[in-house]
């Protein structure tokens, strides 16, 4: 059990004593030492007194401080400070942006390969839609700076709408112009997930830009299958059956059960990053890649590598049965015109095949 404990300081109790993490330590003492048997676990933020701030800005910024302890075994004490204070102030303002940016087309949504390996040359497969930020003060921001901000208060509704309509409107325009489809794959968020309309709007998205459902490749991240499980399911399968294909994200950094895995409605697995980064011939990471692979293959779905970004970490890959791959060593993601050109190279060698 945790107990969370906010102190806005005032001039009584800094008389009282300087010290917080005493006084912390003395709560969790006591705490300790009730006779019930109760694990309780305290942490405390305190909001130093600033001139002119209200009673409640004060006990907001030690709940901020407070809550910055959350899921910190180590330190169990956060005194908020200008930093906190200037990253609060700068989410703030790209929380007001938000609705404009979409507005004003501020959002850009870049675009990256997935390359089949094991054909020889690789061949262009899909591509991922990620979202880049170019704001008129702050200049390009990065997803990593935005995302789960608008995750935790609901308005990632705002930037996953405009992206998936972008990324649909282009699929269809590439569809028209070159013949064939590069599918495109979209993130969903946990809060997309639950969002009743998902269904339609998807559908909508779909029918409005004359694609099928196999055009739009959907990512849902393995982290969001771990609480409420069987109503995720059950949402993505019902997608899967209007034909989308789901790939699972980041696989191997959530939780998931071998057990609960082989009942995942699921087209492919998205291998995370951290496994790709650190391998080399017969280490941990290796020997881990190999066991997902083998996952994979008991689950009758290709594997994507995200995060290839050396001709060593390829030929592991490729040597181990991995069928796709996504990352710098073939390309970072880049903007519509600079995709377009991959897909162009994908024609000539189509063009080819039909002329033999
Ligand atoms: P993700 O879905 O796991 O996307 C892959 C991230 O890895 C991207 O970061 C991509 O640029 C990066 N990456 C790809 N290849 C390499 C590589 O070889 N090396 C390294 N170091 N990195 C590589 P990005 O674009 O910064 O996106 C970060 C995260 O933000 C994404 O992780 C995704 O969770 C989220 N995100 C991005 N766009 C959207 C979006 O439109 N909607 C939602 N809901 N989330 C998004
Ligand atoms: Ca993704
Ligand atoms: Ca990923």
């Amino acid at each position: 059990m945790f107990v969370f404990f906010c102190l806005f300081e005032c001039q009584f109790f800094r008389k009282l004593t300087e010290n917080y993490q005493e006084i912390l330590d003395r709560l969790q003492a006591k705490l300790e030492s009730l006779p019930n048997g109760v694990h309780i676990r305290c942490r405390m933020g305190v909001s130093p007194q600033v001139e002119g701030v209200s009673l409640s800005s004060q006990f907001d910024r030690a709940k901020t401080a407070c809550n910055m302890v959350r899921g910190n075994f180590k330190n169990n004490l956060v005194i908020y400070d200008e930093q906190m204070h200037d990253r609060e102030i700068h989410a703030q303002r790209l929380i007001n942006d938000v609705e404009k940016a979409a507005e004003e087309r501020q959002f850009i949504v870049y675009y990256q390969p997935k390359y089949d390996i094991q054909v020889n040359p690789p061949r262009l497969r899909s591509a991922e839609a990620l979202i880049r930020w170019r704001h008129p003060e702050f200049g390009m921001i990065s997803p990593g700076e935005f995302i789960p901000l608008f995750e935790g208060n609901g308005l990632i509704h705002v930037v996953d709408d405009f992206v998936w309509k972008e990324a649909s409107r282009q699929i269809a325009e590439w569809k028209t112009k070159y013949g064939f489809t590069v599918p495109v794959s979209v993130n969903l968020s946990r809060a997309d997930i639950f969002d009743p309309p998902l269904e339609q709007n998807l559908l909508d998205l779909v029918s409005k830009n004359n694609l099928t459902t196999a055009d739009l490749l959907l990512e849902v991240t393995e982290s969001a299958y771990t609480d409420d499980a069987d109503q995720l399911i059950a949402i993505v399968q019902k997608l899967r059956n209007h034909g989308f294909h789901i790939e699972m994200d980041d696989f191997g950094s959530g939780y998931s059960s071998l057990n609960m895995l082989s009942s995942l409605p699921i087209d492919a697995l998205k291998m995370d990053m951290k496994f790709i980064q650190n391998v080399h011939r017969d280490n941990k990471e290796f020997r881990l890649i190999e066991l997902i692979l083998d996952i994979a293959e008991y689950l009758g779905v290709p594997v994507i590598a995200e995060g290839v970004e050396d001709e060593e970490q390829l030929g592991l890959l490729k040597n181990a049965g991995c069928d796709i791959v996504q990352g710098y060593y073939f390309s970072r993601p880049v903007p519509p015109e600079e995709f377009e050109l991959l897909i162009q190279k994908e024609y000539e060698l189509r063009q080819k095949e039909l002329e033999k």
